[in-house]
């Protein structure tokens, strides 16, 4: 029987899993390892802050989808991959064998350069851990004169929590409390048009959150900028530059020059051909394909076409993307700014056009909906 891995339950794998539950005459043993039951969505994160959405709203459960596509769980972390001999680590010190591997394990927040703030310190990624601390915040912010809360990190990321953080304070009896937004030196949303860049500047000034651009360095009072500046942060949100998972250094998979797995147009491993990768883990050797959530969904139906194609000895096909990916950014009350190449817009129906978008891809993986809060 032909054993299958799949390893981090992200946006591409949920692909997999549907593919694999409409295929039932597929002769495999698969299994899936993830540390969660859960995977929070991140676009719909930003919303949950703000207070939108409930959190089962934003998180899709991976227990009755592997169920229906017949797929043992284990939760657990991989932490190495021997693709000579065809075999992963767990992180209790066990091995499994595998005749195919699907890796989408996503990428890590680099936030070793924050650190000395300590306990304040707020890393966005584990996304789980991230949202068991965000209520303690919260409750913090609204019983401290003047709480400040700094969030690092001027891509999407970090510009939606900044304008989520600021509208839950706003409407959370947090009226004391305030965010500042820092970049770096090149400025917010590094790819958006310039106009994108202007409405989400103005709308920043709008709702009074103070943008710095400079370097940025950890100290035990908050952040120091290059600018000399130094910012005091009763939390700091870190949604800085994204680093490959560390133990794939324990890997023999062909990495790129930062150490993500390079993959060929198929998303198939130019190492070891029966090994895929897709979303934020991978590199592809053919193309630049930015790391974001729009290319680890459309990436999904290819990587899962090419997975069952392998088993079956199919010729697999090439994940073509777009020329120009749509990203619809959360802007705190229900409203959001469109960016798709030099188009850009703004208002509510940008957030209900979000909203609708989200929930659907939320509907096709069983996630609960209750409607909106507000
Ligand atoms: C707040 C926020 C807003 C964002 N907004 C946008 C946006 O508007 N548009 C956009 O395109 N992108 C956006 N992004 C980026 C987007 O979230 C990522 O690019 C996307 O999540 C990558 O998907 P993925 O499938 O590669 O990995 P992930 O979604 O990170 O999933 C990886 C999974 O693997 C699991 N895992 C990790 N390590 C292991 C291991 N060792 N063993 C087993 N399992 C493991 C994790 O628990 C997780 O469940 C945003 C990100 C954040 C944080």
């Amino acid at each position: 029987m032909y054993r299958l891995i799949m390893v981090g339950g992200g946006h591409a794998q949920l692909s997999v899993l549907k593919a694999l539950a409409q295929k039932t005459s597929l002769d495999i043993d698969a299994v899936l390892i993830t540390p969660s039951p859960y995977q929070i969505y991140s676009g719909m994160l930003p919303g949950w802050m703000a207070g939108h959405y409930n959190l089962s709203d934003c998180r899709i459960n991976l227990c009755p989808l592997a169920e229906a596509a017949g797929v043992r769980l284990i939760f657990s972390k991989v932490v190495g991959i021997d693709a000579k001999r065809r075999r992963v680590e767990l992180s209790n010190g066990t091995y499994l064998d595998y005749d195919g591997l699907s890796l989408d394990v996503g990428s890590e927040g680099d936030t070793s350069w924050l650190e000395a703030v300590g306990e304040r310190l707020l890393p966005i990624k584990p996304l789980g851990d991230f949202v068991q601390r965000w209520p303690a915040i919260l409750t913090a912010a609204s019983q401290q004169d003047d709480y400040r809360l700094v969030v690092v990190g001027g891509g999407a990321a970090g510009v939606e929590l900044a304008f989520a953080a600021q509208h839950a304070f706003a409407t959370q009896r947090c009226k004391q409390a305030s965010v500042r937004l820092v970049a770096s030196e090149s400025g917010i949303l590094s790819g958006h048009a310039a106009g994108v860049k202007a409405r989400t500047r103005a709308l920043l000034r709008q709702r009074g959150i103070t943008l710095y651009q400079g370097r940025a360095v950890g100290i035990t009072e908050g952040v120091a900028l290059s600018s000399g500046e130094s910012l005091r942060a009763d939390c700091l949100i870190a949604a800085t530059g994204a680093r490959p998972p560390a133990w794939l250094r324990n890997t023999d998979l062909a990495l790129d020059e930062h150490g993500y797995i390079l993959v060929d147009g198929q998303h198939r491993s130019l190492s070891h051909p029966n090994v895929f990768a897709a979303g934020d883990v991978c590199s592809r050797a053919d193309i630049k394909l930015a790391r974001s959530g729009v290319h680890a969904v459309f990436a999904g139906p290819v990587l899962a076409r090419n997975l069952i194609a392998s088993i079956g000895g199919q010729k697999p096909q090439s994940y073509r993307p777009r020329k120009r990916s749509l990203y619809l950014l959360a802007t705190g009350p229900q409203y959001a700014i469109a960016s798709w190449g030099e188009f850009s817009a703004q208002g509510h129906w940008v957030w209900r056009w979000k909203n609708w978008i989200d929930r659907c891809f939320m509907r096709k993986y069983g996630a609960l909906n209750h409607g909106d809060k507000e």
